[in-house]
């Protein structure tokens, strides 16, 4: 029986384990087979979370993370959270690779995932120059003419990393300004290797084993054009990862973690959330980790809060 299983990584979801950890609670982390780390894996340098004055990659954030939660005795299991159940005071955690836990208090973490474009051809064409990785592919496309889809700060972000690689990079964005901040968009528009297709939207990804071109749609007159590349990145944003939780913990009409505000607690006694999972808003490195926090509090002291003849109960009835 565990005192506090935490689901999902990433900043939020570390920085609970860190907190928990140094309250005793011995946390257990089910950080993800493949996504261990979350979204600042695949990112570069992130400028703006506190205390780096010249910045810090996001892979080396998220392993000091890690390393810290680990240091106070948080255990990482690289594995997925495949079945939950959140319901009845004592919680089930499966995991991928079999295991099962049980635990007085769940924190969800699981962030969130790349939106798609929504086109027939999307999982044909993924590896096949359609990416949604910049860092991890970028590489792949030395001196090619390539399209990045999006107009908010991955998009930035992902375009101005690939001027190391690609020949030419337009941004495809579907209105007449970015979404971005202002100074990632400037250097996006200061960069002469930087293209923007503005009020466009990708209509079809043209090609058969892989991408050859882009038939992108004006948003305003209809009209369509075709852009050649051999490679396109899509930043359009995210999504809730809380698949695992419909049924069971209120979720918002589009899957985001419903918690009684300002505290991090759902509907469910003794299961919390927090980070982009629950976000919709802010989404920033620093704000998740705030949360994780905030969470990893919130199950201290719903845990304090049960008596010891409770425990005891529960101990009992679920040795059964
Ligand atoms: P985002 O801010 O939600 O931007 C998503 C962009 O994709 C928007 O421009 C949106 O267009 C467009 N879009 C959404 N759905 C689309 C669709 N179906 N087809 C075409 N375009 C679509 O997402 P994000 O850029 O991933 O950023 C997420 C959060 O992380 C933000 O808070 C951002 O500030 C933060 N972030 C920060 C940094 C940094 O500071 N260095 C880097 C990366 C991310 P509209 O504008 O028309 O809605």
């Amino acid at each position: 029986m565990q005192q506090v299983v935490i689901v999902g990584s990433g900043p939020a979801g570390y920085t609970a384990a860190v907190y928990a950890a140094r309250a005793g609670l011995a946390p257990v982390v089910i950080a993800g087979a493949v996504t261990a780390g979350g979204s600042l894996m695949t990112t570069t340098e992130v400028e703006n979370f506190p205390g780096f004055t010249n910045g810090v990659q996001g892979p080396e954030l998220m392993e000091a993370m890690r390393a810290q939660a680990e240091r106070f005795g948080a255990r990482i299991l690289y594995d997925d959270a495949t079945r939950l159940e959140l319901a009845s005071d004592v919680k089930t955690i499966e995991t991928g690779s079999g295991e099962t836990f049980r635990s007085r208090s769940v924190i969800l973490t699981t962030g969130s995932a790349y939106r798609k474009l929504g086109l027939a051809e999307e999982e044909r064409l993924s590896g096949h120059g359609l990416s949604w990785c910049a860092t991890c592919d970028g590489f792949f496309f030395r001196e090619k003419e390539i399209a990045v889809v999006g107009g908010g700060d991955s998009a930035m972000e992902e375009a101005l990393f690939l001027t190391r690689f690609a020949s030419k990079v337009t941004i495809v964005h579907r209105r007449d300004e970015f979404r971005a901040s202002k100074i990632m968009a400037e250097r996006v528009l200061a960069d002469p290797k930087i293209e923007v297709a503005w009020n466009s939207e990708v209509a079809e990804l043209v090609g058969e084993s892989a991408v050859e071109a882009l038939r992108l749609r004006d948003t305003v007159t209809g009209d369509e054009s075709i852009l050649p590349v051999s490679g396109v990145f899509v930043a359009i944003g995210h999504d809730p990862r809380s698949e695992l939780l419909a049924g069971q913990v209120d979720l918002d009409d589009e899957g985001y973690v419903l918690v009684d505000h300002p505290t991090t607690a759902t509907n469910l006694p003794g299961v919390f959330a927090a980070g982009d999972l629950v976000d919709r808003r802010y989404r920033q490195a620093i704000t998740a980790s705030g949360t994780g926090c905030a969470a990893a509090l919130d199950a201290q002291h719903f845990l304090a809060g049960l008596s010891v003849d409770e425990t005891e109960t529960e101990l009992l009835e679920a040795s059964a």
